[in-house]
């Protein structure tokens, strides 16, 4: 027995994909033109990234960017705590704050990295997180490294959850609910309300990352939570920069003693170098752009629906709620990526997705920055490879 026998084993799954499609994960961008990307020098209209707001390539967030690189150069060299705290991520964690409507944030290096320092640091062995089923990996992992114990809830299932906290209410320690506000690889809306009320009820403590949902959804962008009306009852938010606001980096937004304990505390933030000064402006600079230009939001989810009733519309079993993000599901493994290639070849960029990520299917999701043209692109592609992948006996499963 070695340690690389697993390798091995993936290797051998890996070719036999490769073989039938190409590697269908890690294909490299040459370029991104004002249509897409270029990919093997061939445009592709892209449907597979999170910019949903169109800004990764606003001239305004590039010259943010390109003006702190100037300014303070390309790193900080070390951890926020140590050396490589800039005015400039104090300037976003009081922006972030008033936009999302709690008293303090505070900034991390990555969205992935919020959620590990925030659970791992709240949480404690005596505790129970009580996850959604289809939360993030990122709150997965914070919420195992801190030790507490982890149990699920059926998915955006008030009831399971109310079953779930009952079950655990005589434990010792507290209970915290995380839920994401939109679901990564369903493009669902999570119904905050009811959940919260449930959470409220049995005393726990409630989470939402609203990686997905932040600068999209809600008035003027501020999110699920405020889509809701529940801004003040969830006690903590957590953002990602990566998708609507065109950067990269992360924060958690809450009450100002708990946001001061997880900058003391939390092991991703306090071990970790700070996020560059031009991610950070660029960050700054998305965020800026995002509450005065509400409509972009507004615009991504509308491609979204045009683009789902239109794939619906040709047979495909199409999933999503009032988000940018559509999911295509397909029978197994295969055809996913058989689908993915035959799009892609078509001219369009997508995401396959596969166990234990989800269950089969091809992820789309629009932005702002799309135009009548690149849906028209999207759906011919599904149209022409229709006949190999649709299936009209599914609808009968
Ligand atoms: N939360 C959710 C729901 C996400 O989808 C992601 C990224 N896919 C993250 C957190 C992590 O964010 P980042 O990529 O910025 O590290």
């Amino acid at each position: 027995m070695s340690l690389f026998d697993k390798c091995r084993a993936f290797r051998a799954y890996a070719e036999t994909v490769r073989q039938a499609v190409g590697d269908p994960f890690y294909p490299p961008v040459q370029r991104y033109t004002a249509e897409g990307a270029v990919m093997g020098n061939e445009p592709r209209a892209m449907f597979g990234g999170n910019n949903y707001l169109g800004l990764a390539r606003d001239a305004r967030v590039v010259a943010a960017g390109v003006q702190a690189l100037e300014r303070y150069g390309t790193s900080s060299t070390g951890s926020r705590s140590m050396n490589g705290n800039l005015a400039l991520h104090e300037t976003l964690e009081a922006e972030l704050a008033d936009f999302f409507g709690k008293p303090a944030a505070l900034v991390f290096a990555t969205g992935y990295q919020t959620n590990l320092g925030v659970l791992s640091s709240m949480c404690r062995a005596q505790d129970t997180v009580v996850v959604d089923e289809y939360v993030h990996a990122s709150l997965l992992d914070g919420a195992r490294l801190s030790g507490a114990r982890v149990r699920s809830f059926l998915h955006s299932d008030p009831r399971d959850l109310a079953r779930v906290l009952e079950a655990h209410s005589d434990t010792a320690g507290n209970l915290l609910v995380v839920v994401d506000g939109v679901y990564s690889m369903e493009g669902d809306i999570a119904p905050l309300p009811e959940l919260v009320a449930v959470a409220r009820r049995q005393g726990a403590t409630v989470l939402v990352d609203d990686a997905h949902g932040a600068g999209v959804l809600g008035r003027e962008g501020r999110g699920t939570c405020s889509l809701h009306g529940v801004a003040t009852d969830v006690d903590l938010i957590t953002v990602t920069f990566s998708k609507a606001f065109a950067s990269v980096g992360g924060a958690v937004l809450g009450d100002a003693e708990a946001v001061d304990y997880m900058r003391y505390t939390a092991r991703s933030q306090l071990y970790s170098a700070a996020s560059t000064p031009a991610d950070t402006a660029a960050a700054l600079a998305a965020l800026r752009i995002a509450r005065t230009e509400p409509w972009r939001g507004e615009h991504a989810v509308a491609h979204a629906r045009r683009l789902a009733s239109g794939l619906a519309g040709m047979g495909y079993r199409v999933v999503g709620g009032a988000t940018p993000i559509r999911c295509v599901r397909f029978r197994d493994d295969l055809q996913v990526f058989k689908a993915w290639r035959a799009v892609m070849d078509a001219g369009v960029y997508t995401n396959p997705v596969v166990p234990p990520v989800a269950s089969p299917r091809l992820r789309l999701s629009c932005t702002a920055a799309h135009t009548e043209q690149d849906l028209t692109r999207a759906l011919d592609a599904f149209e022409r490879v229709a006949a190999a992948f649709v299936d009209p006996r599914e609808d009968e499963r």
